[in-house]
Protein backbone atom coordinates (compact mmCIF):
# COMPACT_ATOMS: atom_id res chain seq x y z
CA UNK A 1 0.00 0.00 0.00
CA UNK A 2 2.33 2.95 -1.20
CA UNK A 3 -0.69 5.39 -1.81
CA UNK A 4 -3.93 5.71 -0.23
CA UNK A 5 -6.64 7.63 -1.30
CA UNK A 6 -8.56 7.81 1.85
CA UNK A 7 -8.27 11.51 3.17
CA UNK A 8 -5.59 11.32 6.14
CA UNK A 9 -7.93 12.33 8.67
CA UNK A 10 -7.11 10.06 10.96
CA UNK A 11 -3.34 8.21 12.11
CA UNK A 12 -3.96 4.88 11.77
CA UNK A 13 -1.84 1.91 13.13
CA UNK A 14 -0.58 -0.94 10.67
CA UNK A 15 -2.97 -3.69 11.03
CA UNK A 16 -6.03 -4.68 9.29
CA UNK A 17 -8.67 -7.11 10.58
CA UNK A 18 -10.67 -9.32 9.17
CA UNK A 19 -12.92 -11.45 11.27
CA UNK A 20 -13.56 -11.42 15.29
CA UNK A 21 -15.54 -13.34 17.54
CA UNK A 22 -16.21 -11.42 21.15
CA UNK A 23 -13.41 -9.38 22.34
CA UNK A 24 -10.72 -11.27 19.68
CA UNK A 25 -10.35 -9.86 16.53
CA UNK A 26 -8.02 -11.75 13.52
CA UNK A 27 -5.72 -9.74 11.63
CA UNK A 28 -5.26 -10.60 7.85
CA UNK A 29 -2.37 -12.80 8.65
CA UNK A 30 -4.67 -14.38 11.16
CA UNK A 31 -2.93 -13.09 14.02
CA UNK A 32 -4.94 -12.82 16.68
CA UNK A 33 -5.59 -9.71 18.94
CA UNK A 34 -7.23 -8.97 22.22
CA UNK A 35 -10.03 -5.75 21.99
CA UNK A 36 -9.80 -3.52 24.68
CA UNK A 37 -11.23 -0.71 22.84
CA UNK A 38 -14.46 -2.23 21.31
CA UNK A 39 -14.11 -0.19 18.37
CA UNK A 40 -14.61 3.09 20.62
CA UNK A 41 -17.00 1.71 22.46
CA UNK A 42 -19.44 0.58 19.96
CA UNK A 43 -19.26 -3.58 19.86
CA UNK A 44 -20.28 -3.81 23.84
CA UNK A 45 -21.40 -7.32 22.62
CA UNK A 46 -18.52 -8.08 20.90
CA UNK A 47 -17.38 -8.92 17.30
CA UNK A 48 -19.41 -10.71 15.15
CA UNK A 49 -22.40 -11.50 17.75
CA UNK A 50 -24.94 -14.29 16.11
CA UNK A 51 -28.15 -12.60 17.43
CA UNK A 52 -26.66 -9.30 15.80
CA UNK A 53 -25.59 -10.91 12.82
CA UNK A 54 -29.08 -12.77 12.39
CA UNK A 55 -31.31 -9.70 13.05
CA UNK A 56 -29.48 -8.02 10.56
CA UNK A 57 -29.33 -10.81 8.23
CA UNK A 58 -32.68 -11.29 8.88
CA UNK A 59 -33.66 -7.84 8.44
CA UNK A 60 -31.84 -7.21 4.97
CA UNK A 61 -33.99 -9.84 3.30
CA UNK A 62 -37.14 -8.20 4.40
CA UNK A 63 -36.50 -4.66 3.40
CA UNK A 64 -33.34 -2.17 4.69
CA UNK A 65 -35.12 1.28 4.09
CA UNK A 66 -37.76 2.86 3.14
CA UNK A 67 -37.74 6.60 4.31
CA UNK A 68 -39.26 8.53 7.51
CA UNK A 69 -42.07 9.48 4.92
CA UNK A 70 -43.58 6.44 6.30
CA UNK A 71 -44.35 4.80 9.30
CA UNK A 72 -41.22 2.50 10.54
CA UNK A 73 -43.04 0.11 13.04
CA UNK A 74 -39.41 -1.03 14.02
CA UNK A 75 -38.74 2.61 15.24
CA UNK A 76 -41.76 2.44 17.02
CA UNK A 77 -40.93 -0.61 18.91
CA UNK A 78 -37.28 0.74 19.23
CA UNK A 79 -38.38 3.98 20.80
CA UNK A 80 -40.83 2.31 23.20
CA UNK A 81 -38.01 0.22 24.43
CA UNK A 82 -35.53 2.99 24.94
CA UNK A 83 -38.20 5.20 26.36
CA UNK A 84 -39.09 2.02 29.18
CA UNK A 85 -35.87 1.96 29.60
CA UNK A 86 -34.86 5.70 30.46
CA UNK A 87 -38.15 7.17 31.72
CA UNK A 88 -37.47 9.51 29.01
CA UNK A 89 -41.07 9.96 26.33
CA UNK A 90 -39.59 10.39 23.15
CA UNK A 91 -36.98 9.40 20.52
CA UNK A 92 -35.33 11.17 17.47
CA UNK A 93 -33.64 8.88 15.38
CA UNK A 94 -30.13 9.48 13.35
CA UNK A 95 -27.01 7.96 12.86
CA UNK A 96 -24.67 9.12 14.51
CA UNK A 97 -23.62 10.73 18.09
CA UNK A 98 -22.56 13.90 16.45
CA UNK A 99 -26.23 13.99 14.77
CA UNK A 100 -27.88 13.13 18.35
CA UNK A 101 -25.98 16.23 19.69
CA UNK A 102 -27.13 18.39 16.71
CA UNK A 103 -30.40 17.84 17.40
CA UNK A 104 -29.97 18.01 21.44
CA UNK A 105 -28.71 21.55 20.57
CA UNK A 106 -31.60 22.12 18.19
CA UNK A 107 -34.09 21.36 20.47
CA UNK A 108 -32.39 23.55 23.35
CA UNK A 109 -32.16 26.94 20.68
CA UNK A 110 -35.53 26.24 20.10
CA UNK A 111 -37.17 26.08 23.79
CA UNK A 112 -35.16 28.78 24.16
CA UNK A 113 -36.96 30.74 21.37
CA UNK A 114 -39.87 29.21 22.51
CA UNK A 115 -39.25 31.50 26.22
CA UNK A 116 -38.42 35.12 24.26
CA UNK A 117 -35.11 34.52 24.25
CA UNK A 118 -33.56 35.11 21.19
CA UNK A 119 -29.92 34.36 21.15
CA UNK A 120 -29.92 31.38 23.38
CA UNK A 121 -26.85 29.48 24.62
CA UNK A 122 -26.10 25.99 26.08
CA UNK A 123 -23.52 25.44 29.04
CA UNK A 124 -21.00 22.97 28.19
CA UNK A 125 -17.99 21.87 29.91
CA UNK A 126 -14.36 21.81 29.10
CA UNK A 127 -12.32 18.90 28.07
CA UNK A 128 -15.99 17.45 26.60
CA UNK A 129 -15.90 15.97 23.53
CA UNK A 130 -19.53 16.01 21.48
CA UNK A 131 -18.53 15.32 17.93
CA UNK A 132 -16.61 16.96 14.85
CA UNK A 133 -19.71 18.53 13.09
CA UNK A 134 -19.50 22.62 13.21
CA UNK A 135 -22.32 22.78 15.77
CA UNK A 136 -20.98 19.71 18.20
CA UNK A 137 -17.07 21.24 17.56
CA UNK A 138 -18.06 24.12 19.12
CA UNK A 139 -19.55 22.61 21.60
CA UNK A 140 -16.23 20.28 22.52
CA UNK A 141 -14.21 21.77 25.09
CA UNK A 142 -11.13 20.88 23.48
CA UNK A 143 -9.13 23.50 21.69
CA UNK A 144 -6.53 21.70 19.59
CA UNK A 145 -9.36 20.04 17.30
CA UNK A 146 -11.24 22.84 17.03
CA UNK A 147 -8.19 24.72 15.68
CA UNK A 148 -8.15 25.99 11.57
CA UNK A 149 -12.28 25.87 11.60
CA UNK A 150 -13.14 29.02 13.12
CA UNK A 151 -15.71 30.83 12.87
CA UNK A 152 -17.29 28.72 15.00
CA UNK A 153 -20.37 28.63 16.29
CA UNK A 154 -21.86 30.87 19.02
CA UNK A 155 -24.42 30.16 21.56
CA UNK A 156 -21.87 27.76 24.02
CA UNK A 157 -20.42 28.78 27.05
CA UNK A 158 -17.61 26.70 28.71
CA UNK A 159 -17.88 25.77 32.54
CA UNK A 160 -14.81 23.59 34.06
CA UNK A 161 -16.27 20.02 34.36
CA UNK A 162 -17.17 18.86 37.71
CA UNK A 163 -17.45 22.56 39.40
CA UNK A 164 -21.37 23.27 40.10
CA UNK A 165 -20.46 27.01 41.52
CA UNK A 166 -19.13 28.04 38.01
CA UNK A 167 -22.51 26.87 36.51
CA UNK A 168 -23.90 28.65 38.83
CA UNK A 169 -21.78 31.52 38.21
CA UNK A 170 -22.35 31.71 34.29
CA UNK A 171 -26.06 31.72 34.94
CA UNK A 172 -26.01 34.74 37.20
CA UNK A 173 -24.41 36.44 34.75
CA UNK A 174 -26.24 35.33 31.55
CA UNK A 175 -29.89 35.22 31.18
CA UNK A 176 -29.34 34.05 27.78
CA UNK A 177 -28.60 30.06 29.11
CA UNK A 178 -30.95 27.75 28.11
CA UNK A 179 -30.06 24.21 28.82
CA UNK A 180 -26.83 22.33 30.31
CA UNK A 181 -24.87 19.48 28.22
CA UNK A 182 -22.41 17.44 30.07
CA UNK A 183 -21.02 14.01 29.58
CA UNK A 184 -21.84 12.16 32.51
CA UNK A 185 -18.05 10.61 32.23
CA UNK A 186 -15.62 12.32 30.00
CA UNK A 187 -14.57 9.57 27.85
CA UNK A 188 -12.25 11.56 25.18
CA UNK A 189 -11.46 13.74 27.65
CA UNK A 190 -9.63 11.50 29.64
CA UNK A 191 -12.29 9.22 31.44
CA UNK A 192 -12.71 11.97 34.05
CA UNK A 193 -15.30 10.95 36.60
CA UNK A 194 -17.41 13.88 38.36
CA UNK A 195 -18.52 13.74 41.96
CA UNK A 196 -21.42 10.99 42.81
CA UNK A 197 -24.02 14.06 43.36
CA UNK A 198 -22.58 16.22 39.95
CA UNK A 199 -25.86 15.21 38.09
CA UNK A 200 -27.97 15.39 41.16
CA UNK A 201 -26.82 18.91 41.34
CA UNK A 202 -27.26 20.08 37.67
CA UNK A 203 -30.68 18.27 37.84
CA UNK A 204 -31.52 20.76 40.74
CA UNK A 205 -30.10 24.25 38.85
CA UNK A 206 -31.83 23.38 35.96
CA UNK A 207 -35.59 22.81 37.68
CA UNK A 208 -34.30 25.90 39.82
CA UNK A 209 -33.71 27.98 36.31
CA UNK A 210 -36.43 26.02 33.63
CA UNK A 211 -33.10 24.80 31.68
CA UNK A 212 -32.78 21.99 29.73
CA UNK A 213 -30.62 18.94 31.56
CA UNK A 214 -28.90 17.27 28.69
CA UNK A 215 -26.79 14.57 28.96
CA UNK A 216 -24.55 13.36 25.98
CA UNK A 217 -24.46 9.25 26.93
CA UNK A 218 -23.04 8.59 23.47
CA UNK A 219 -20.02 6.85 24.76
CA UNK A 220 -21.16 6.06 28.60
CA UNK A 221 -24.41 4.56 27.42
CA UNK A 222 -26.22 1.07 26.32
CA UNK A 223 -24.49 -0.70 29.70
CA UNK A 224 -20.91 0.67 29.52
CA UNK A 225 -21.09 2.05 32.78
CA UNK A 226 -22.76 -0.82 34.74
CA UNK A 227 -25.91 0.84 34.61
CA UNK A 228 -28.02 0.82 30.94
CA UNK A 229 -27.93 4.36 31.31
CA UNK A 230 -24.95 6.08 33.65
CA UNK A 231 -27.29 9.21 34.81
CA UNK A 232 -29.23 6.14 36.43
CA UNK A 233 -26.56 6.19 39.43
CA UNK A 234 -28.15 9.48 40.47
CA UNK A 235 -31.67 8.79 40.48
CA UNK A 236 -32.30 11.49 38.15
CA UNK A 237 -33.98 11.90 34.40
CA UNK A 238 -32.79 14.42 32.51
CA UNK A 239 -34.56 16.34 29.80
CA UNK A 240 -32.66 15.33 26.93
CA UNK A 241 -30.00 12.27 26.66
CA UNK A 242 -28.07 11.46 23.69
CA UNK A 243 -27.21 8.14 22.26
CA UNK A 244 -25.32 6.30 19.51
CA UNK A 245 -22.13 3.85 19.80
CA UNK A 246 -23.19 0.54 20.99
CA UNK A 247 -26.83 1.19 20.28
CA UNK A 248 -26.34 -1.06 16.94
CA UNK A 249 -23.18 -3.05 18.27
CA UNK A 250 -21.45 -1.64 14.91
CA UNK A 251 -24.29 -0.75 12.63
CA UNK A 252 -24.72 2.84 12.86
CA UNK A 253 -27.80 4.25 14.66
CA UNK A 254 -27.89 7.20 16.88
CA UNK A 255 -31.25 8.33 19.00
CA UNK A 256 -31.97 12.11 20.69
CA UNK A 257 -34.15 11.41 23.96
CA UNK A 258 -36.23 12.99 25.31
CA UNK A 259 -38.69 13.88 27.91
CA UNK A 260 -41.99 14.93 27.52
CA UNK A 261 -41.33 18.91 27.88
CA UNK A 262 -38.58 18.50 25.88
CA UNK A 263 -39.81 16.16 23.24
CA UNK A 264 -42.99 18.08 21.66
CA UNK A 265 -40.31 20.97 20.68
CA UNK A 266 -39.00 19.83 17.39
CA UNK A 267 -42.48 19.56 15.41
CA UNK A 268 -43.07 18.26 12.13
CA UNK A 269 -40.67 19.89 9.19
CA UNK A 270 -38.25 21.41 11.86
CA UNK A 271 -35.75 18.72 12.04
CA UNK A 272 -35.40 15.53 9.79
CA UNK A 273 -32.60 12.63 8.60
CA UNK A 274 -32.74 10.39 5.54
CA UNK A 275 -31.32 7.76 6.75
CA UNK A 276 -32.47 8.12 10.61
CA UNK A 277 -33.85 4.73 12.11
CA UNK A 278 -34.25 3.02 9.27
CA UNK A 279 -35.67 -0.91 9.51
CA UNK A 280 -32.10 -2.53 9.08
CA UNK A 281 -30.39 -0.12 11.96
CA UNK A 282 -33.68 -0.14 14.08
CA UNK A 283 -33.52 -4.18 13.84
CA UNK A 284 -29.72 -4.44 15.04
CA UNK A 285 -30.82 -2.06 17.82
CA UNK A 286 -33.52 -4.19 19.33
CA UNK A 287 -31.19 -7.46 18.76
CA UNK A 288 -28.94 -5.44 20.86
CA UNK A 289 -30.94 -4.39 23.49
CA UNK A 290 -32.26 -8.10 23.82
CA UNK A 291 -28.85 -9.35 24.03
CA UNK A 292 -28.09 -7.17 27.03
CA UNK A 293 -31.19 -7.48 28.80
CA UNK A 294 -30.95 -11.80 28.25
CA UNK A 295 -27.44 -11.93 29.58
CA UNK A 296 -27.67 -9.74 32.35
CA UNK A 297 -24.37 -8.02 30.47
CA UNK A 298 -25.05 -4.82 31.98
CA UNK A 299 -24.85 -5.70 35.78
CA UNK A 300 -21.55 -7.85 35.16
CA UNK A 301 -19.32 -4.93 34.07
CA UNK A 302 -19.96 -3.69 37.35
CA UNK A 303 -17.73 -6.83 38.40
CA UNK A 304 -15.60 -7.24 36.18
CA UNK A 305 -14.79 -3.91 36.22
CA UNK A 306 -13.83 -3.89 39.73
CA UNK A 307 -11.83 -7.62 38.88
CA UNK A 308 -9.94 -5.92 36.62
CA UNK A 309 -9.04 -2.30 38.40
CA UNK A 310 -8.51 -4.46 41.53
CA UNK A 311 -5.85 -6.64 39.74
CA UNK A 312 -4.72 -3.73 37.99
CA UNK A 313 -4.20 -1.50 41.14
CA UNK A 314 -2.98 -5.04 42.94
CA UNK A 315 -0.11 -5.08 40.65
CA UNK A 316 1.15 -1.82 39.68
CA UNK A 317 0.76 -0.41 43.38
CA UNK A 318 4.57 0.18 43.67
CA UNK A 319 4.66 1.89 40.85
CA UNK A 320 4.67 5.39 41.53
CA UNK A 321 4.10 6.54 38.22
CA UNK A 322 0.76 5.46 38.33
CA UNK A 323 -0.94 7.94 39.30
CA UNK A 324 -4.44 7.46 39.70
CA UNK A 325 -6.83 4.47 38.80
CA UNK A 326 -10.31 5.55 37.90
CA UNK A 327 -13.43 3.87 36.37
CA UNK A 328 -17.26 3.42 35.95
CA UNK A 329 -18.07 0.38 35.10
CA UNK A 330 -16.27 -0.52 32.20
CA UNK A 331 -15.12 3.03 31.30
CA UNK A 332 -11.65 2.47 32.27
CA UNK A 333 -8.58 5.02 33.04
CA UNK A 334 -5.54 4.46 34.00
CA UNK A 335 -3.57 7.37 34.26
CA UNK A 336 0.69 8.47 34.36
CA UNK A 337 2.60 10.66 35.62
CA UNK A 338 4.08 11.31 31.97
CA UNK A 339 3.43 11.09 28.68
CA UNK A 340 2.05 7.72 27.10
CA UNK A 341 0.48 8.16 23.81
CA UNK A 342 3.40 5.31 22.47
CA UNK A 343 2.14 2.78 24.52
CA UNK A 344 -0.91 2.24 22.24
CA UNK A 345 1.75 0.86 18.87
CA UNK A 346 3.37 -1.43 22.50
CA UNK A 347 0.23 -3.26 22.66
CA UNK A 348 -0.33 -3.59 19.79
CA UNK A 349 3.26 -5.50 19.00
CA UNK A 350 1.63 -7.53 22.23
CA UNK A 351 -1.46 -8.15 20.53
CA UNK A 352 -3.53 -5.99 22.85
CA UNK A 353 -6.10 -3.35 21.46
CA UNK A 354 -5.62 -0.04 23.65
CA UNK A 355 -6.17 3.71 23.67
CA UNK A 356 -4.53 6.85 24.89
CA UNK A 357 -6.42 10.19 25.65
CA UNK A 358 -5.66 13.47 27.04
CA UNK A 359 -2.06 11.98 26.95
CA UNK A 360 -1.29 10.08 29.65
CA UNK A 361 -4.53 8.82 30.44
CA UNK A 362 -4.61 4.75 29.13
CA UNK A 363 -8.16 4.16 27.99
CA UNK A 364 -9.78 0.51 28.07
CA UNK A 365 -13.20 0.22 26.96
CA UNK A 366 -13.51 -3.43 26.80
CA UNK A 367 -16.38 -5.28 25.41
CA UNK A 368 -19.21 -6.42 28.34
CA UNK A 369 -18.97 -9.55 27.09
CA UNK A 370 -15.10 -9.93 28.36
CA UNK A 371 -14.20 -12.94 29.81
CA UNK A 372 -12.46 -14.02 33.27
CA UNK A 373 -9.25 -15.51 30.67
CA UNK A 374 -9.19 -12.10 28.70
CA UNK A 375 -9.28 -10.21 31.66
CA UNK A 376 -6.40 -11.95 32.67
CA UNK A 377 -4.59 -11.30 29.30
CA UNK A 378 -5.80 -7.71 29.26
CA UNK A 379 -4.23 -7.08 33.17
CA UNK A 380 -0.70 -9.12 32.39
CA UNK A 381 0.02 -7.65 29.20
CA UNK A 382 -1.05 -4.22 30.83
CA UNK A 383 0.96 -4.45 33.44
CA UNK A 384 4.24 -5.35 31.51
CA UNK A 385 3.45 -2.55 29.14
CA UNK A 386 2.98 0.27 31.64
CA UNK A 387 6.06 -1.31 33.86
CA UNK A 388 8.41 -1.08 30.57
CA UNK A 389 7.04 2.17 29.71
CA UNK A 390 7.81 3.81 33.50
CA UNK A 391 11.29 1.97 33.82
C1 LIG B 1 -17.97 9.47 20.14
C2 LIG B 1 -18.69 10.55 20.84
C3 LIG B 1 -19.46 11.49 20.13
C4 LIG B 1 -19.49 11.55 18.62
O1 LIG B 1 -20.06 10.43 18.07
P1 LIG B 1 -19.91 10.16 16.48
O2 LIG B 1 -20.75 8.95 16.25
O3 LIG B 1 -18.45 9.95 16.21
O4 LIG B 1 -20.41 11.36 15.79
C5 LIG B 1 -20.17 12.41 20.86
N1 LIG B 1 -20.13 12.43 22.20
C6 LIG B 1 -19.41 11.54 22.92
C7 LIG B 1 -19.43 11.60 24.40
C8 LIG B 1 -18.65 10.58 22.26
O5 LIG B 1 -17.90 9.73 22.97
Amino acid sequence: MSTSHIMSTYGRLPVSFMHGEGAWLWDNNNIRYLDAISGIAVCNLGHAHPTVHSAICKQSKNLIHTSNLYNIDLQEQLAEKLCGLSKLETVFFCNSGAEANEAAIKIARRYGHSQGITKPSIIVMEKSFHGRTIATLSATGNSKIKEGFGPLLQGFVHAPFNDIAAIENIIQKNKNIVAILAEPVQGEGGVNIPADDYLNKIRKICDQHQLLMMLDEVQTGIGRTGKFLAFQYNNIIPDVCTLAKALGNGVPIGACLASEKAGKILTAGTHGSTFGGNLLACAAALAVLDELEKQKLVDQAIDKSALITNLLSEKLQHNNQVRNIRHKGLMIGIELSKPCTDLVQQALLKNLLINVTSGNVIRLLPPLVINREQIDLLVNTLVELVTEHTK
